[in-house]
């Protein structure tokens, strides 16, 4: 009645104080099924593909059944929505425990949709057979577009319902994720903590994920600036791809690094900085131009959760935060720039760099241009496939970027090759990800999906099998809306 998946568990934050969680075990469910299993993923992870295929294995990522040593628990936190600051906490999610890798890697175990816990509120601690799926994609898309992100792991459906609007058939989602310390679960420790409690939380981040920049010397500022420098990459490289993340509250933004939390994400299309696709951002606060501002405004409130840590003087510790907040514009600015001169094959340094990339995302917003599409039409030297073919200024435009190329020593060869890793070919299309998401929901068919997902996860290959996959929706006048 043993089955052997493989799991290595450790508990390390269960060793926080007990009021950083709730012991809670996931609410099993009527009729597990295994929808999807990242075979890759788990064999990195150290499981066996057979056993997690097996009934037992559809129980254990189902919650119905604890694997040995698990110690299932429910995490506390805080967060800003939307600007708003309020205690919240995993009400739909179990973590399991720390999976310790073959390579020695530290991975959270989580189960999302495992039923209600104390941090539930009015919700019913279970997730709909769509959603789930729809972060399985695009976690893993992220991932092979080379973008810290959590992974997925597993769907199965439950054989329940979920009442939303209307009923949908229900799923647990199996997240891994370097960790699950939000700068939330910060806000949380500062406003209802002690500050011993804040200064645990706050050594374990670091042992857990900074151990290279503690030093010694204020290690709290080090844990600040370290999370400034990753948040700083990270948001880059959402830019670079197009990627919105729709709901960038504080609970949402990861120590680790990780992109976190797949609800009302989504790629644009055609390129404009006001997008936004979540059906409640209405105000636009997490429109895509808008990110790496909000990304500022979340590290502030780490910083200012931080504060007692950072000095006892509290002017000094003032001083010390808003001096680390301040280098973020910069680092920010840095990847960006670095990103955008590979999208361009750009090698070297020169001051226009900057104009240059700017001016093309000038024309790509006039002209209504698919942002992933110019790239890749840029790459591939065919200039007149882009939305911008025929105006005056993009010719101008093109012929500064020739004579960047011509003053730099590398090879066509190097340029192209440079902006074949920089720019995907294959990004998860809104209307293919639906498709796919119509045809496993509706009737039944993982096909799509599973075609998808092969394309997915090679999104620099420019491979013409692929090809279908980097076309652009057609036209419409109905917007793409998510929902969380
Ligand atoms: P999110 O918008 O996904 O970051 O979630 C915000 C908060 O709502 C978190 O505390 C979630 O655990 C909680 N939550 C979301 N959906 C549910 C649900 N169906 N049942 C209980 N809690 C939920
Ligand atoms: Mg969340
Ligand atoms: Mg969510």
């Amino acid at each position: 009645n043993t089955i052997e998946t493989g799991w290595h568990f450790d508990n390390s934050y269960a060793g926080l104080p007990t009021s950083f969680f709730t012991r809670i075990n996931p609410t099993p469910v009527r009729s597990p099924q295994l929808a999807v299993l990242n075979e890759p993923l788990a064999a990195a992870l150290g499981l066996d593909v057979r056993a997690l295929r097996s009934s037992e294995g559809a129980a254990e990522l189902a919650g119905n059944r604890i694997p040995e040593g698990a110690a299932p628990l429910a995490q506390a936190y805080a967060g800003h929505q939307f600007g708003y600051f309020t205690m919240l906490g995993d009400g739909r999610a179990v973590l399991l425990g720390e999976q310790v890798t073959p390579a020695g890697e530290r991975m959270d175990i989580q189960l999302k949709g495992a039923g209600r816990t104390p941090y539930s509120r009015g919700g019913d601690g279970r997730a709909a057979l769509g959603p789930m799926l729809r972060e399985y994609m695009i976690s893993e898309a992220m991932h092979a577009l080379g973008i810290p992100t959590t992974r997925s792991l597993a769907v199965v459906s439950t054989g329940e319902a979920v009442t939303r609007e209307r009923e949908y058939p229900g799923a647990v989602l199996t997240r891994i994720a370097a960790s699950h310390l939000r700068v939330g679960t910060f806000q949380y420790a500062a406003n209802w903590g002690t500050l011993e409690e804040l200064a645990q939380l706050a050594d374990y981040t670091l042992q857990r994920h900074y151990s290279e920049a503690d030093t010694g010397e204020n290690r709290y500022l080090a844990l600040l600036r370290e999370a400034i420098k990753r948040q700083a990459a990270l948001i880059a490289k959402w830019q670079l791809v197009g990627f919105i993340h729709g709901v960038m509250n504080t609970d949402n933004m990861a120590l680790s690094g990780e992109t976190i939390d797949y609800g009302p994400c989504a790629f644009m299309d055609v390129y404009d900085p006001a997008t936004v696709f979540s059906s409640i951002d209405s105000q636009g606060r997490y429109a895509y131009g808008n990110q790496p501002h909000i990304g500022a405004w979340n590290l502030a409130r780490l910083a200012e959760s931080l504060l007692p840590l950072l000095h006892e003087d509290e002017e000094e510790a003032v001083r010390l935060a808003e001096g680390a907040i301040a280098g973020y514009a910069e680092l920010y600015r840095e990847h960006w720039l670095a990103g955008m001169r590979a999208k361009l094959g750009l090698f070297g340094e020169e001051p226009q760099d900057e104009a240059l990339a700017e001016d093309l995302l000038r024309l790509m917003h006039q002209h209504r241009a698919d942002y992933t599409n110019t790239f890749c039409a840029l790459t591939l030297g065919k200039p007149e496939d882009t939305a911008l073919h025929g105006s005056p200024a993009f010719g101008q435009w093109q012929e500064q970027w020739q004579a960047r190329l011509s003053r730099q020593p590398q090879s066509t060869a190097d340029v192209q090759q440079r902006m074949r890793s920089s720019n995907p070919a294959v990004i998860p299309r809104n209307h293919r990800v639906e498709e796919a998401l119509d045809a496993a929901v509706q009737q039944g068919d993982y096909s799509v999906m599973q075609r998808l997902l092969a394309a997915l996860t090679r999104p620099y290959a420019y491979a013409p099998e692929q090809a279908e996959y980097a076309l652009p929706p057609e036209p419409s006048n109905q917007p793409y809306r998510t929902f969380c």
